[in-house]
């Protein structure tokens, strides 16, 4: 448990990020994780410095409405903060935190129900002596790895303590799927899942995609961070992304469109009407699927997939609800009259609600 977020066994598999202010920014801090809140974030960890990163932590989770993780490296001295701050989480690099102190935030995190995920990094492992730099070095690092992780679990359940998870992470998705397989066979921890240093939204994306997307669809993995160089609210659009198009979560807007070609009719291409939606469907709380197709070779029977769908045509465009034709309108008026149309079948359905609780 991160909080009231139980992470592990047969749990939803949750989204995390990382803020990437100075953390004794509060109000900074603060923004990071409202904007990745609203884009429906699990659980957010920030980065615990320092003195002052550790002070400003009450503040911070005051504000937060999602569990909070501190990432410490080192000073032990801070992780004990930041558990007596009321952290849920703290994220320990055990190469570099001296064992008798290890026992101590393992007890006093015991003592208050939070939680330590044991962070081990590629970057961050001693190669064994003698061991030689090439092609098999990979492999004997990634096993060694795999051993460490598995040597801190038992020490940590030989200290009596359990809520803890696991990540094993490399900027590598080949040696992150191998890791990563290799620990689940051994262990059930609840795994903790990325792709670290992966770059900028679209190397991150594919590399991210990749790996976790690997390893989830063989059935690996509580809890995963997209790590791009960049906004916060990509990393979570692009987890729930992921984890929806392997059906693992269930997105509330699914906006399902093109990727136009010569047959393409709407004004400046399929590509704008489809932003247009994703726009105006900014915020919605509903579940809905939304079709936008270019023309009307595929638009039917597309739409009759989804909620609604909207196709472009010459001059006007059609507008269906699920596979009913509701009307042709301009292509520039499109957009309104979807949303139009979502909020009359929203109030259908609210009604329809009110009727069955009175039932
Ligand atoms: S729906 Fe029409 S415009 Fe879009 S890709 Fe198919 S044929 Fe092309």
């Amino acid at each position: 448990m991160v909080g009231h977020l139980p992470i592990g066994g047969d749990h939803l598999i949750s989204v995390q990020t990382m803020t990437k202010t100075k953390t004794d920014d509060v109000a900074a801090t603060l923004r990071q994780i409202h904007a990745a809140q609203d884009a429906g974030v699990d659980v957010v960890r920030v980065a615990v410095p320092d003195k002052a990163a550790a002070q400003a932590l009450p503040e911070i989770l005051r504000q937060s409405r999602v569990p909070l993780i501190a990432d410490i490296h080192y000073a032990h001295g801070l992780a004990l903060d930041a558990l007596d701050a009321g952290m849920h989480c703290v994220r320990l690099n055990p190469g570099n935190v001296k064992l008798d102190l290890m026992q101590k935030i393992v007890d006093r995190a015991h003592q208050l129900g939070r939680a330590i995920r044991i962070g081990i990094n590629a970057g961050s492992i001693e190669p064994r002596k003698g061991l030689q730099v090439n092609k098999d070095m990979e492999l004997e690092m990634a096993d060694l790895m795999v051993d460490t992780a598995v040597e801190w679990c038992e020490r940590f359940e030989s200290w009596g303590f359990r809520n803890f998870k696991v990540s094993l992470k490399s900027s590598d998705p080949l040696t992150t799927i191998y890791t990563n397989r290799r620990f689940a066979r051994l262990t059930d921890v609840p795994l903790h899942m990325g792709v670290t240093e992966a770059g900028t939204l679209e190397a991150s994306t594919v590399k991210s995609c990749v790996g976790l997307g690997t390893l989830l669809s063989e059935g690996i993995g509580d809890t995963i961070r997209i790590s791009i160089t960049g906004n916060p609210v990509d990393e979570v659009r692009i987890g729930l992304d992921l984890l929806a198009s392997l059906r693992l979560r269930k997105k509330n807007v699914d906006i399902v469109s093109c990727p136009s070609c010569g047959r393409d009719e709407v004004d400046g291409g399929v590509e704008v009407l489809a932003r247009a939606v994703e726009e105006a469907m900014k915020g919605y709380k509903g579940n809905i699927t939304v079709s936008v197709l270019g023309c009307i070779v595929n638009g039917p029977g597309e739409a009759g997939q989804a909620d609604f769908g909207i196709v472009g045509a010459k001059d006007a465009g059609y507008l269906y609800k699920g596979e009913k034709l509701l009307c042709r309108v301009p292509n520039d008026k499109l957009v309104a009259a979807l949303m139009k149309e979502i909020a009359i079948e929203e109030a259908r359905r609210k009604a329809d609600k009110s009727v069955a609780a009175l039932a």
